[in-house]
């Protein structure tokens, strides 16, 4: 188990990372969800040893992970680290890049293993091809299965699908959770993207201005998002004052609402002008204005620009959200 616990640290004067703690079970699958510049990336680098922290400890099991004043290189066998950038050997070849850290003492093993990621990653059919032919995305991928080839306990990946295309993304995703899984690998990934967060992970960490806001099971986050930095990282959402929706509520407390549970109605409901439509393919993004504030909500159909229209919130969310 990984115990990081009371970390801080900063590149220079600015603190970067604020007191984090959490941890991460074996065979759990972490996300670091959270802006550009929230300190995702430097708190993976912290993980991995790279950074020497200015307080707090970090603890693999029994074992201590000690910044580059007690380790001059730095990374322990259990663990491995897939930056934004790939770290391949560009003058050999996709299969020997992924073998290369397997024993050649044990050449059927060696080969099972290389098939197995290759197959893994969809990167079979470029076996016999040299790295620097391959495209960014086609490089991260054999760049996944590198790391993988070398059979971490914990694995540290820093936006792994950032190079690759929605084409194949969903594919990939869907492969290497399970494999993770199967494997018992512990796994913490950098991202903003909640393709990979809502369908695979276990537990999510926000980062946001450099400290942990939440730490909790996904779907209980997404269900109940404490604030609209935090839901609008898993979909459109809006933060609407109670009492403009229930006139007779006498609170000024607001609730978070996704745009996807809004329901519109054409009598009743919060009054709102249709400002812009966006066509998402299954249903229609709508934004909306009342007299104070922009709404997005979604719809079946699509609404005329201008127009009026009402719009609803089930109660069993309003009160989901104020529990
Ligand atoms: P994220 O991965 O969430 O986008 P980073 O961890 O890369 O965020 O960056 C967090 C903050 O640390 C940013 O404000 C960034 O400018 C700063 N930072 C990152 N790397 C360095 C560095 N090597 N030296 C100084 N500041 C840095
Ligand atoms: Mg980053």
């Amino acid at each position: 188990m990984l115990e990081v616990k009371n970390i801080s640290f900063s590149y220079t004067t600015t603190p970067i990372l604020k007191k984090i703690s959490f941890k991460v079970d074996e065979g759990e699958y972490l996300a670091i969800l959270g802006e550009s510049g929230s300190g995702k990336s430097t708190l993976l680098k912290a993980i991995y040893g790279l950074l020497q922290l200015n307080e707090g400890t970090i603890f693999w099991k029994e074992n201590q992970v000690l910044g580059p004043d007690y380790n001059l290189i730095p990374g322990e066998k259990y663990m491995k680290y897939l930056s934004q950038d790939f770290d391949l050997m560009p003058f050999i070849t996709v299969a020997e890049n992924v073998s290369q850290f397997l024993s050649v003492f044990y050449p059927k093993e060696l080969k099972e293993r290389t098939d197995e990621l290759l197959e893994m990653v969809e990167m079979t059919s470029f076996a016999k091809i040299k790295v620097k032919n391959l495209s960014g995305g086609q490089q991260q991928r054999v760049a996944l299965a590198r790391v993988l080839a070398q059979e971490p306990e914990l694995l540290l990946l820093d936006e792994p699908f950032s190079h690759i295309d929605n084409f194949r993304k969903n594919s990939l995703r869907r492969n290497l959770f399970a494999y993770l899984k199967k494997k018992k690998i512990s796994c913490i990934v950098a991202t903003h993207d909640q393709q990979e967060v809502l369908p695979f992970a276990d537990r999510v960490l926000v980062v946001k201005d450099k400290a942990v806001i939440a730490d909790a099971k996904t779907l209980a986050l997404f269900e109940n998002p404490k604030s609209l930095y935090i839901a609008s990282l898993f979909a459109e959402a809006n933060e609407i004052p109670i009492d403009v929706i229930k006139t007779y509520a006498k609170t000024k407390e607001k609730i978070i609402v996704y745009a996807h549970e809004l329901k519109v109605s054409k009598a009743s409901g919060l009054k709102i002008t249709v400002k812009k439509v966006y066509p998402m393919g299954m249903y229609f993004l709508i934004e909306g204005a009342t007299e104070e504030q922009k709404i997005f909500f979604t719809c079946d159909t699509k609404l005329a620009l201008e127009s009026t229209t009402y719009l609803n919130i089930p109660i069993d969310i309003i009160n989901k959200r104020l529990a």
